[in-house]
Formats: structure tokens, C-alpha cells, sequence
């Protein structure tokens, strides 16, 4: 059986490990077809690979991005796979997006120095460095400070939608990322569809909308999930037609999430890559 982890993430973006600490992790857990997708940038990708190339390391890269998106008022993630990471229509989206990421990163600070955290906007941005700067910066930055114990915790004080550090986005719409990932030869794939606390209702909006738009895909399979969700987005899957994806998002080493872990699709769910098994001729 070949082991597929499809949605992970580096020091590129919030991850915490590094392009070769996540490779060496990835070889370790037996993974054998392993996508970066760090939010909105393809920093990760040429190092990645070039590192699995002179190390020799027995797993294939596929070339990946997580873009943000805006739908209604929810802040959708679209998963591009099998990209081609020096497709012009690509890159200048992520432009784009790094731009808004930077602007909207100040305006966090701002509204949280306003509540007495003094510096955490450099705070943030020191813990970021290079990176595209996200809100887990600043909610590592606030857990330092000792304002709550951990990430769910910080958001739903601070970071979470309507709260005192929530700056509503003006990522792209979905139409607009799943163009820029066809531009590029990629697959749009619809990220952990479950976690947008949203209703049933409107999960399917969604996903009536994200096919209309021409996406491909959408995550079936995560590490941690009941199995009955995990059944449901799969008959999902079936009723609108989309093929499955499924991924760790890893982001640091915990004792409750690890690469690889506990992904599988639920039988008749047909996986993403099928598509490149085609193109690869296998
Ligand atoms: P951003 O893309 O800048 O809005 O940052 C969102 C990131 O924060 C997500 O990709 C997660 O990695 C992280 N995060 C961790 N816990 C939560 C949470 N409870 N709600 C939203 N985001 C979270
Ligand atoms: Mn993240
Ligand atoms: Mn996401
Ligand atoms: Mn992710």
C-alpha cells in the first residue's frame, strides 16, 4: 500500500520544522508520496526537493500550496496539488496574497497593542522571521506571554472570528485560487472541509459552490476525526462528485497528530492521485 500525506506545513509558513526536519520526519514515518502545502507561498518546494534529490530520501514530493480564500464570511482553504511552482499566473496570486498576509499581520498588531500587548507585532514577526506571517504567530506569541495555555485556547480569546486580534481577510475567492492552481497544472482540492464550524447546510453550499467553480477534490481523511465524520465526507465526496485527498496538516510534533497517521479513504472513495498515476502512465 502506498502511504499518501497530502497537507503539510514548514517554518516556510506556520509550521514549526524545517524543510529537512519535515522530510526526515516524513521518511521516518514510512510516508511515500508527501505534499508541503505551506499557506500561500511555494517557498518549501525547490528546497524540498532538491534536498530528497541529494540526500537520495525514498519519497516523492508533490509540489503543493495552501491558499486562503474568502467565501461568505467564512475564510476557506483551497489545497493545491501538483503544481508547477514557476507558473506565472500562480506566483503573482501568491504576490497578491503575501501582500494582504503582511498588511493584515499590522493591523493585528495594532488592534492587540491596543489591548496592552505591547510589541507583538515584533513579537510575532520575530517568531515568523522569513516566514509568511499567520495568526498561529501571534497566538505563539500571546501564549508566551501566559494569556492562555495553548492554540485553542488563544484563539478563542483573542484570535478567533469577531475576537479583539480578528482582522475579517480579503483573501481571493475560491474561483480565483482553484484558476491560479488549473493555471499552473494542478488539482484544487477543498481543505478539512469539517473544520469551518459550519452546518450541514451550509458545508454543502459550499461544496455546490467550490464544483461549480471547478474544483477537483476535497479532504476526506485526517488523523484525528470520528470515523462517522470521516464516512460522511465521503458520501460527501460521491454526491458531488469530487475525487478524495487526505493529509496529516501537520504543523509540530505533538502527542495527538503525527505525518501519516491514520489516513485512509473509506471504501468507493476514489483518491486524488489517480490522476497522477495517469499522467505518470503506471
Ligand atoms: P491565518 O492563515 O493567518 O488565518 O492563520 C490560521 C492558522 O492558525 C491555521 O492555519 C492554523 O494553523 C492555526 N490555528 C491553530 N488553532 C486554530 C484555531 N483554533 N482556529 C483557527 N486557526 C487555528
Ligand atoms: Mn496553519
Ligand atoms: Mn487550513
Ligand atoms: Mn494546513
Amino acid at each position: 500500500m502506498i502511504k499518501y500525506d497530502l497537507h503539510s506545513h514548514t517554518t516556510h509558513s506556520d509550521g514549526q520544522l524545517t524543510v529537512e526536519e519535515l522530510l526526515l520526519r516524513a521518511v521516518e514515518k514510512n510516508i511515500d508520496v508527501f505534499a508541503i502545502t505551506d499557506h500561500d507561498t511555494i517557498a518549501a518546494v525547490k528546497p524540498a526537493k532538491a534536498f530528497i534529490a541529494s540526500q537520495q530520501l525514498p519519497l516523492s514530493l508533490i509540489s503543493g500550496v495552501e491558499i486562503s480564500t474568502k467565501w461568505e464570511s467564512f475564510e476557506i482553504h483551497i489545497v493545491g496539488l501538483n503544481i508547477d511552482v514557476d507558473n506565472n499566473a500562480l506566483t503573482e496570486l501568491l504576490s497578491i496574497q503575501q501582500q494582504k498576509r503582511q498588511i493584515r499581520a499590522q493591523e493585528i498588531g495594532r488592534r492587540l497593542e491596543k489591548n496592552g500587548f505591547d510589541g507583538i507585532y515584533q513579537q510575532a514577526q520575530a517568531l515568523a522571521q522569513d516566514a509568511q506571517i499567520t495568526r498561529a504567530h501571534f497566538a505563539r506569541a500571546l501564549i508566551e506571554r501566559g494569556v492562555a495555555k495553548n492554540f485553542p485556547g488563544v484563539f478563542k480569546k483573542y484570535l478567533g472570528r469577531g475576537k479583539t486580534g480578528y482582522v475579517p481577510s480579503n483573501w481571493c475567492d475560491m474561483q480565483t485560487a482553484i484558476a491560479a492552481i488549473h493555471a499552473s497544472g494542478g488539482q484544487a482540492v477543498m481543505a478539512h472541509p469539517a473544520r469551518y464550524q459550519m452546518s450541514n447546510k451550509w458545508l454543502r453550499k459550499l461544496l455546490t459552490q467550490f464544483k461549480n467553480d471547478g474544483g477537483d477534490a476535497m479532504e476526506v481523511a485526517q488523523p484525528q476525526q470520528a470515523p462517522t465524520e470521516r464516512q460522511f465526507l465521503g458520501e460527501l465526496s460521491r454526491e458531488y462528485n469530487l475525487l478524495c485527498s487526505q493529509g496529516s496538516d501537520f504543523h509540530f510534533p505533538t502527542t495527538y497528530l503525527e505525518l501519516g497517521k491514520n489516513l485512509y479513504l473509506p471504501k468507493d472513495c476514489q483518491g486524488v492521485w489517480q490522476l497522477w498515476q495517469a499522467q505518470e502512465g503506471i
